[in-house]
């Protein structure tokens, strides 16, 4: 049986692995979950990349949204704003918060967050195997410039969805990360791949968050097998959001080759990029990393799965 490892953020890592799924239905695969996102609100713990996939994977996912619940309803953050209590600007529905309250009941009674979330995933049945990062607590900060020409540190969520990355960032910080261990089972799980394939999640606060965990780089940098990404980014932009500002952030400019190049052929053995971007190919390959342009846009999971038999398709090719 193919064992499959997927460092994954949000929708862009959720929807793939969705694809992946059917398109490799024997595989045993390995989710290693972004966590810097997390953020603790109205005194619980809000997980979002890790419940993306999760209801993404579990049949729960608000579909056109891509993050939170379906038919989802937002009485308990009404009647929080009723006693002015925020932030307003984080959307957290009335289902939604119930896995909040499961997961922030069991870190209480002393749970690790990889043993929570595998205890959630009983419900979701996501038909993978779910580990955050770390079980350590890791927080993305972003630096922005504020109108005076200050400086000012905000918390990842505070950037992306209070500002929509409307300000110049800086840098990006994740606090804790060279403090934190990775969770049980992602060494592992790496260790035992046969192949390692980055989604189209973002190159900077998914996926190189993940890769910002002592041990983690190395051990997939040292596995031995094919190391497959797919870009996030279609013709010079993100398909969604801004991961553009981001890469600007750390010096990185917003093309399918530039974010190959940042992961490095160290970490990168081939790397999709979409057929816009065909002319990419030849400076991917350049700088060591092996390239195809096939179509990247995940309009429903049949392309998905198009696009992850790319991948295993370039990953066996490397191997040869
Ligand atoms: P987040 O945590 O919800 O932001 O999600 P991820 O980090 O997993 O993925 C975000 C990235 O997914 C963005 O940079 C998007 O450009 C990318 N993305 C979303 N949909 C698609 C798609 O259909 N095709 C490709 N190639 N990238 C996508
Ligand atoms: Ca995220």
């Amino acid at each position: 049986m193919q064992r499959i490892v997927v460092l994954a953020g949000g929708i862009g890592g959720a929807r793939f692995l969705r694809g992946l799924k059917a398109a490799a239905p024997d595989a045993e695969i390995t989710v290693i979950g972004n966590t810097g996102d997390d953020i603790h609100l109205f005194g619980l713990k809000v997980c979002p990349d890790l419940d993306t996939v999760m209801y993404t994977l579990g049949g729960g996912i608000h579909e056109e949204q891509g993050w939170g619940r379906a038919d989802e309803t937002f009485t308990v953050k009404e009647e929080l704003a009723a006693y002015g209590v925020g932030p307003e600007w984080f959307g957290l529905g009335d289902r939604d918060f119930a896995t909040h309250i499961v997961r922030t009941q069991m870190i209480g009674a002393g749970y690790p967050l990889s043993a929570v979330t595998e205890a959630l995933c009983t419900r979701w049945q996501p038909g993978v195997r779910l580990l955050p990062m770390t079980d350590d607590r890791v927080e993305t900060h972003v630096v922005i410039e504020t109108g005076d020409g200050d400086r000012r540190a905000v918390h990842f969520q505070e950037y992306w969805v209070r500002l929509r990355a409307s300000v110049p960032a800086r840098a990006v910080v994740p606090v804790g990360a060279e403090q934190s261990k990775p969770a049980p089972g992602v060494l592992d799980a790496i260790a035992g791949a046969d192949v390692i394939l980055f989604p189209p999640s973002n190159p900077v606060v998914s996926i190189g968050t993940i890769l910002a965990v002592p041990g983690i780089r190395e051990a997939v940098a040292g596995a031995g097998v094919p190391v497959v990404g797919l870009s996030p980014i279609v013709g010079n932009a993100p398909v969604r959001g801004m991961a553009d500002k981001v890469l600007a952030a750390v010096g990185v400019e917003a093309t399918a080759a530039a974010v190959a190049r940042h992961y490095g052929q160290g970490l990168l053995d081939g790397w999709l990029v979409d057929t816009v971007d065909s002319a990419a190919v030849a400076e991917v390959e350049e700088a060591g990393i092996r390239c195809r342009a096939v179509p990247l846009m995940m309009t429903d999971v049949g392309a998905a799965a198009a696009m992850a038999r790319e991948a295993l398709a370039l990953a066996a090719e490397v191997q040869a």
